[in-house]
């Protein structure tokens, strides 16, 4: 009888080609994603006179340096000139190497870890890599995904190989319901303040328990994106038949007697009783609140109902320093209300929390109701896109004042122009609030998109609870 192994040590050993003394593993990749950014490889690759040794297993799309306006235009919609000459490289070395290539004006275009799973590229017990650390996010239908540097992608392009050193594994269960309006973005905040930006490092995170096994496809994949959040090099969640029939039927997923086999495979892959992990973490989901950061982490991180920290009263000398940076930087001070915050711009997007679930939410916030500040919705793909307008969702968006835009990376890194002028607040549903994320001197607050959904409405941070149990203004429903 073999021993209880985790879904990680499952994939990690099916996967191993060699392994050298030390640790180190030469690991088979079966699926690498590409974007404009991955120009440095293909040229280091061109450079030693090579091509992608397997384009098949190859996919690339353009999301980082797309514009979300006027794209009916296409690339000349770019109003900067790098970022037309990355769109232009992206799409040429695609030809060159002939490697499928999703560009701006194709259906399937998107957010990388939108599309992946989208289009069943993704698929349990795959190791799937990709030049961008919110690769985890794949990790949610039971892959090893993980984010690459550039040297790193060039070996995989030139031999669909990495070498690797095994990480080691930590366990995160969340146990319990999940209250109203708390989401999957809420239990992955929450983890992340727990345990901290460094609470996972050298770890891959498998998350498990009642209330991530209750979250819907989309949910897992806002928890896993965020893993790396935490310092994971990968997170994941173990597959079950809500990620089966979320596959079935998509343009890359399995086929006919293609199908029945991989389904067979991927039921032998979650963790089985008695497996070890390095470590365990703990959360209990009935205690959650909608949460957001008021810092410049992701870990400082606070239910909706709770006040800015005094950094006088942290124990940790580097968490204290770093929260009087913050403070000053957020210009908030301790002991004040998150919900006294006044929130100038909103952005409802990215490859955390630009689903049709997330767009869904949102709108059920917005119906019947206005927006007090500039904000906009990127879809997390154009194939989403087309979903949410064919649900009328868009309707909804623009009748409350927010702009319904194109799918792209857009204000979460903001390369594409979509930045937050310097000293506003945005209410953001993406990954990363460090300084000048969304802009030079642009303060930035994560939270749900029903979170940021409430927050236009008042243009403060809310608690979307008390807001959607309040009647709607006169006239409107
Ligand atoms: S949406 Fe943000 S985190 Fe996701 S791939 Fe784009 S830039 Fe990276």
């Amino acid at each position: 009888m073999t021993n209880p192994r985790t879904l990680f040590d499952k994939i990690w050993d099916s996967h191993v080609i060699v392994e050298k003394p030390g640790g180190d593993a030469l690991l088979h990749i079966d699926r690498n994603f590409v974007h404009e950014g991955s120009f440095h490889a293909f040229g280091a690759l061109a450079k030693e006179g090579r091509t992608v040794r397997k384009p098949r297993q190859t996919f690339a799309v353009a999301d980082h340096y797309v514009p979300t306006v006027g794209r009916e235009r296409g690339i000349d919609a770019a109003e900067d000139a790098d970022a037309r000459h990355m769109i232009r490289l992206l799409e040429e070395n695609c030809r060159v190497n002939n490697v499928a290539h999703f560009g701006i004006a194709d259906e399937r275009q998107g957010i990388v870890h939108v599309i992946g799973p989208e289009l069943g590229i993704t698929q349990p017990g795959l190791t799937i890599t990709c030049g961008d650390s919110h690769t985890s996010t794949h990790g949610a239908l039971g892959a090893y995904a993980f984010g690459t540097g550039a040297s790193q992608l060039k070996q995989i392009l030139a031999t669909q190989c990495l070498w690797l050193k095994r990480p080691k594994t930590l366990q995160v269960v969340v146990n319990g319901t999940l209250g109203p309006q708390v989401t999957g973005k809420d239990i992955v905040l929450a983890i992340i303040a727990k345990i901290g930006t460094a609470g996972a490092t050298g770890h891959v995170i498998e998350f498990a328990g009642s209330a991530i096994r209750g979250l819907t496809v989309e949910g897992r994949l806002t928890v896993c994106n965020m893993a790396i959040e935490a310092g994971g090099r990968a997170g994941m969640i173990a597959p079950d038949d809500a990620v089966y029939e979320y596959l079935h039927g998509r343009e890359y997923a399995p086929k006919g007697a293609d199908w029945d086999r991989a389904l067979a495979q991927w039921r032998t892959l979650p963790t089985d009783d008695g497996a070890r992990f390095d470590r365990t973490v703990t959360l209990d989901a009935t205690q959650l609140e909608p949460m957001l950061t008021w810092g410049t982490s992701p870990e400082e991180a606070l239910p909706v109902s709770g006040h800015i920290p005094d950094p006088k009263t942290l124990g940790d000398p580097n968490q204290r320093a770093h929260a009087l940076q913050a403070l000053a930087y957020m210009d908030l001070k301790p002991g004040m209300a998150l919900t006294d915050i006044r929130i100038d711009r909103a952005f409802i997007g990215s490859c955390t929390n630009g689903r049709i679930e997330d767009l869904r939410a949102a709108a059920a916030v917005l119906k019947g109701r206005k927006s007090m500040i500039p904000a906009w919705v990127s879809p997390g793909s154009t194939a989403l896109k087309a979903q949410a307008e064919a649900e009328g969702l868009h309707r909804i968006f623009l009748d409350a004042g927010v702009e319904w835009r194109a799918s792209g990376c857009s204000s979460c890194a903001a390369m594409n122009g979509d930045t937050v002028p310097a000293g506003l607040r945005c209410a953001s549903t993406s990954n990363r609030n460090f300084e000048g994320r969304q802009g030079k001197g642009a303060r930035t607050h994560l939270m749900s998109p029903a979170m940021a959904a409430a927050a236009m409405v008042t243009g403060h941070v809310t608690d979307v609870r008390k807001l959607l149990s309040s009647p709607l203004p006169q006239g409107e429903g």
